[in-house]
């Protein structure tokens, strides 16, 4: 073999094993799940490769085995998958795979509070590979690429500053990973410790897991069991494992169809959403199988951009294992699954929304935004998506959230049109003038307080047939006019409050206009003031001028 070579590790990958050598004793144990899930990315990739290249052979059972020896105090993780060439060990294992753990640490770097920042990392995004050095203090990795023409190579680190690089001889295709448990980790050498571990993480991993020759998870693909039988339990480690996340799912939904498009799917909408955190847009969750072989990981035309949220399986045994990349992007039966599923979440949020209104809402808070941007973008289906749309109103708490529909319901018979008004805060929105006609009217108004809601609106525009009208737009005025006409004769006889003639109100307008010269296009009386002599409203819709406000640079 040849002479070992010595790498430094870049400096975020120093600060990363210096903060997962700080994380808690009892998350320690997460290592276990991060190397399983290594391995059977591994495995799934040449399984793929060998079913669609000619140039892979299939030599070896496709499985992870597990070895625990605790005289020699070592942890062996092997696998018969993909391997990696030298280019990808130093590419794979020097570098931080994950964006968010890269992102968090970029974000944190002046940060001391090594525990604190152990926690979260540990928590939310994993720290793959390198939480091997929660546990151990020296990690061997032996690799042979399954690709032709391919060497064995020894990667070996202690976790501080550098690795070695070596090539080997007598290494099988795959990888081994050789664990030298610290001193107070040796819980970890107890081989039924480790077992439930596994059972605990990686029991839905579809290659057989085996400790010591004796085999542990049961290999099942979740998606193509009955829905009744699978417990909370399994749906939380299920999703876990897709995730690579470690909340719980809000929801789950087990899909089975057999036509048009044979469909076994199980999906999952997280409790968090990690964009909300500041970090990188979500990657696409959902992978795409074809008889419980993986096809294409995290499949990014299978779902429409703004469902980017969604975790989770979708196998149709109606996709050709090697399907190339741009049919897997634009194909028909892609184009048609993708329409099926998309319904079928749209419908399942529906169902979840009816089931429990208090739980939607929170989701609503929490992946809202999604949905606005699919009434934005995904105009096949914005009426359905309009539908899980939540909104604060004026009649209402400011917590309690109602639907368009309800809204609609309980409008009186004589309101045509859908009012909402966009203000930066409730407070702001009740005392407007634009807002006071309709309080003392009794209309309710919808009220909405993020910088998109203008245009989300403005998009939507019409829902079930009624107008969406923003309250301090010109198309309010009919609607005002009919209301200070009822008011007018409700006041005739009180003469403290007769309006002005027809002809006072030119002699007012016509002076008013030069006093304010550029900044005004027109001075009117208008039909909508009550207890402001004056208003200032827009000529063009709120939503133009914002736009053209945002077009000039101007923030506000
Ligand atoms: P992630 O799995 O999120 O990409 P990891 O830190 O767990 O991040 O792994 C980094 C990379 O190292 C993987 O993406 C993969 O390319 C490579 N790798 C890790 N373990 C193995 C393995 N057992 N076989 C082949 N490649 C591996
Ligand atoms: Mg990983």
């Amino acid at each position: 073999a040849a002479t070992p070579e010595k790498h430094e590790f870049k400096a975020e990958t120093k600060k990363l094993l210096h903060i997962v050598a700080h994380s808690l004793y009892s998350q320690r144990e997460v290592f276990v799940r991060e190397l399983i899930s290594n391995s059977s990315d591994a495995l799934e990739k040449l399984r793929h490769l060998q079913a669609t290249s000619q140039d892979v052979s299939a030599e070896n059972p496709l499985e992870i085995s597990i070895t625990v020896d605790a005289d020699k105090k070592t942890i062996t993780f092997c696998d018969s998958g993909i391997g990696m060439s030298a280019e990808e060990l130093k590419e794979n294992l020097g570098t931080i795979a994950r964006s968010g753990s890269k992102a968090y640490i970029e974000k944190m770097k002046d940060s001391d509070d090594t525990k604190d920042m152990a926690n979260t990392i540990v928590g939310q995004f994993g720290v793959g590979f390198y939480s091997a050095f929660m546990v151990g203090d020296k990690i061997a990795v032996y690799t042979r690429s399954a690709l032709p023409g391919s060497e064995g190579y020894c990667w070996e680190s202690d976790g501080l500053g550098s690795y070695t690089l070596q090539r080997t001889d007598n290494v099988d295709v795959g990888t081994k990973i050789v664990i030298s448990v610290k001193s107070d980790a040796s819980e970890f050498l107890d081989k039924s410790k480790l077992e439930s571990i596994i059972k605990k993480y990686s029991n839905f991993v579809g290659f057989p897991i085996s400790v010591n020759g004796e085999k542990v998870n049961t290999v099942d693909a979740l998606w193509t069991k009955d829905k009744s039988s699978i417990s909370d339990e399994d749906h939380t480690n299920f999703y876990r494992f897709v995730s690579h996340a470690w909340d719980e799912p809000a929801y789950h939904l087990v899909y089975k169809a057999d036509g048009p498009l044979s469909i076994r799917s199980i999906l999952y909408v997280p409790t968090k959403n990690p964009e909300a955190l500041g970090f990188d847009r979500i990657k696409p969750g959902v992978s795409l199988y074809s008889r419980k072989v993986l096809i294409m990981p995290n499949a990014e035309n299978l779902l429409p951009e703004w469902l980017r949220f969604i975790q989770g399986v979708v196998d149709s045994e109606d996709l050709p294992l090697n399907l190339s990349r741009e049919l897997l992007q634009n194909g028909p039966i892609i184009m048609r699954l993708k329409s099926i599923i998309t319904s079928r979440i749209i419908k399942w949020l529906q169902e979840e929304s009816r089931k429990d209104p208090a739980k939607y809402k929170e989701f609503f808070k929490t992946f809202g935004i999604f949905i606005k941007e699919g009434v934005c973008q995904d105009t096949s289906n914005q009426a359905e998506i309009a539908k899980l749309l939540r909104f604060e109103t004026s009649a209402n708490d400011a917590a309690e959230l109602i639907s368009l529909n309800e809204y609609i319901d309980a409008m009186p018979s004589d309101q045509e049109h859908v009012y909402y008004f966009c203000t930066p805060s409730r407070q702001f929105g009740l005392e407007s003038p634009y807002y006071e006609p309709f309080k003392k009217h009794g209309t309710n108004v919808l009220f909405l307080h993020h910088a998109l809601d203008e245009f989300v609106m403005g998009r939507l525009s019409v829902f079930e047939g009624k107008r969406l009208i923003s309250i301090d737009s010109k198309d309010v005025a009919q609607v005002l006019k009919k209301w200070n006409e009822a008011d007018q004769a409700e006041s005739a006889s009180d003469t403290s409050a007769a309006p002005l003639t027809t002809e006072q109100a030119n002699e007012l307008t016509a002076w008013m206009l030069p006093v304010f010269g550029m900044h005004v296009k027109e001075v009117k009386v208008s039909e909508r003031f009550m207890s402001y002599p004056a208003i200032v409203t827009d000529f063009d819709s709120p939503s133009v001028r914002r736009m053209m406000k945002m077009m000039a640079g101007d923030s506000k």
